[in-house]
């Protein structure tokens, strides 16, 4: 299956019962770039940026048939608002205020994975405003929904830049003491397949300022979860693209961390704590040297999960997964790739809530959770 753990039955949410409206696209405009969103999740559909030769190309996976976002049960979570906390909670419990909270499963009874079973990914969002070139998606998550106290209003906007950006900007308030830490889960792919190279492995990452990650727990079992330690990345190893960068492909093959093999790992930046969010820290940069599309990202947050599409099967007929045919070579059908994207999720340290040593995700009232992150595309010379 894609995901050992998080692949659902299609009828545990019933996607005919969400209103055609949530599956109508959205277009955003500016610069050189055309964005496509929709209502649920406040999901990135398409992103169509130049390439070397001035054609556009959509970097993004994700579907054709937009209701696809909902009926799939491999879920894949392409390009979608995650929360109420992103990556893995363990053992679906938590406690906050002297109070124990159990929060929805749903990679068995081990974790709850980017907010449990019906996540802000599944939510309708509502454009509350929009421009040419931006939109306003808004979403008021109820107390005790997936088991999280407090009842939270979300507002992101997604803006295009004339600078070829793609910006996203979070802002949140709770009624009552909560936990909140939120992410877009938008799969790249930089080759947009134009010659049908199926996977990201020859794309080149640099992580300017990762000098660090998080130990997860790994084999036997794969559960993904953070054990507290924060590992110091040795220069020239796996996790290395600092000293230079390097092709995604060059170590891969070292990750241990899913029986599949790969990047899953929460890098951590060496600090972002002083710089503002007009003046953010370039995170990482990520170019094809095939369509010489590059992605530069900065955020305001303290990590980013980088995961290579570990889970994506493009030859069992039962996991496979058609690609758009914006990101398709040719016309006959073809289908996302093993290591075929790689995602740059800007987040806190997952699980922080178990792990006092990490930065706190605790919203209280009267507070405001803010997050700034942006990816800017250019074509390298
Ligand atoms: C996680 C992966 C997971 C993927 C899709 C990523 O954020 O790190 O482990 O498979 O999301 O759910």
């Amino acid at each position: 299956m894609l995901s050992l753990l998080h692949s659902m039955p299609p009828s545990f949410f019933n996607c005919s019962a969400q209103p055609a409206s949530a599956f109508a696209p959205v277009t955003l405009t500016n610069g050189d770039v055309t964005a496509t969103m929709i209502a649920y999740g406040a999901t990135m559909t398409h992103l169509l940026v130049k390439d070397s030769d001035g054609e556009k190309r959509d970097v993004l996976l994700g579907w054709d048939d937009a209701t696809q976002y909902c009926a799939n049960a491999e879920h894949t979570y392409f390009g979608a608002t995650i929360g109420r906390v992103a990556n893995r909670i363990a053992g679906c419990a938590f406690d906050l205020g002297g109070k124990t909270y159990k929060i929805s499963c749903n990679e068995k009874d081990f974790d709850t994975l980017h907010g449990g079973v019906v996540g802000f990914d599944r939510r309708v969002w509502a454009a509350i405003a929009q421009t040419a070139s931006s939109v306003t998606w808004q979403y008021t998550s109820p107390d005790g929904e997936m088991g999280f106290p407090g009842a939270v209003e979300i507002n992101v906007t997604h803006s295009i830049r004339a600078d070829n950006t793609w910006s996203i900007e979070y802002s949140a308030t709770s009624d009552a003491e909560t936990v909140l830490m939120m992410t877009n889960h938008a799969y790249f792919n930089l080759n947009a397949n134009v010659d049908n190279t199926a996977t990201v492995l020859k794309h080149v990452l640099a992580l300017p300022t990762t000098t660090k990650a998080l130990e997860v727990t790994g084999a036997p079992d794969y559960h993904l979860l953070p054990t507290g330690k924060v590992l110091t990345i040795a220069p020239g190893s796996f996790l290395d693209f600092k000293t230079k960068a390097k092709e995604v492909g060059h170590d891969i093959n070292s990750g241990v961390v899913t029986a599949q093999g790969g990047y899953d790992n929460a890098f951590i930046f060496e600090s972002s704590e002083t710089e503002t969010v007009e003046k953010m820290p370039i995170v990482a940069q990520l170019s094809s040297p095939l369509t010489k599309i590059a992605l530069t990202m900065r955020t305001d947050q303290p990590s980013v999960q980088i995961y290579t599409g570990n889970f994506l099967n493009g030859t069992d007929t039962t996991l496979r997964l058609q690609r758009k045919a914006s990101q398709s070579f040719g016309s006959t059908p073809q289908y996302y790739h093993w290591r075929g994207a790689i995602t740059l999720e800007a987040q806190g340290y997952p699980d922080a809530v178990h792990h006092s040593n990490f930065p706190s995700q605790v919203l209280k009232p009267g507070e405001r959770y803010t997050q700034s992150t942006s990816y800017t595309f250019s074509v390298l010379k």
